[in-house]
């Protein structure tokens, strides 16, 4: 099996949150799609080490901001690449307004939201699969929304060539310097696994 195909797959990137006891929080995910029209229904998966995940399955609500070309690598840092256990991601974080059903949405390089009410969950190992209503939804703006693809090609920072050797993790670059990489080793930036990095 060659895991470069699943890259190809037209994934978006979005800020995916959660409201519970007065807190926020907010993660990085690709897996959101809409499903049916009448209802409004869409699926977001998560995994289930990130606290967004716990918080959504105790309240059932959600939003989705959807990422924009004009996103930077903060942004995906900030949401992607800490943990809601450790940090308090909206602490002094000013782009964000809170929707109708009391879930903020990110307001910064963001070009819609969706907020939504969770229907069923279905347990899928790693991760959990919410099926979702929309309670709301708006467009913020006109920009073109960021793909994976674009993600990989203009937001990442590139590779710099350097004498390193080792390998790199295809999701956010960062490198691990030795021989082999161990099997369970996770990144410590994104906390994707051995299988996203690349000898170079
Ligand atoms: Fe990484």
């Amino acid at each position: 099996m060659n895991n470069s195909a699943f890259f190809k797959i037209g994934y978006g990137l979005y800020v995916l949150c959660a409201h519970e006891n007065g807190k926020d929080n907010g993660c990085i995910v690709n897996a959101v799609m809409q499903v049916t029209d009448t209802p409004k229904r869409i699926l977001v998966a998560v995994n289930k080490q990130n606290k967004t995940c716990e918080m959504i399955k105790s309240t059932k609500k959600l939003t989705v901001s959807v990422l924009s070309e004009k996103a930077d690598f903060e942004i995906f840092k900030h949401f992607g690449f800490q943990s809601g256990n450790d940090v308090d991601k909206f602490d002094g974080f000013k782009d964000a307004k809170r929707a109708e059903n009391g879930v903020l949405y990110v307001t910064k390089t963001t070009n819609a939201y969706i907020s939504a009410t969770v229907t069923t969950e279905t347990d899928l190992g790693t991760h959990i699969l919410f099926t979702c209503e929309a309670n709301d939804a708006e467009v913020l703006t006109d920009d073109k929304t960021a793909t994976y693809t674009y993600y990989q090609e203009n937001i990442k920072p590139q590779p710099q060539k350097s004498e390193a050797k080792g390998y790199r993790c295809k999701i956010c670059g960062y490198v691990y310097e030795g021989e082999p990489l161990p099997s369970d080793f996770i990144c410590p930036l994104c906390k994707h696994p051995a299988s996203d990095f690349e000898r170079i």
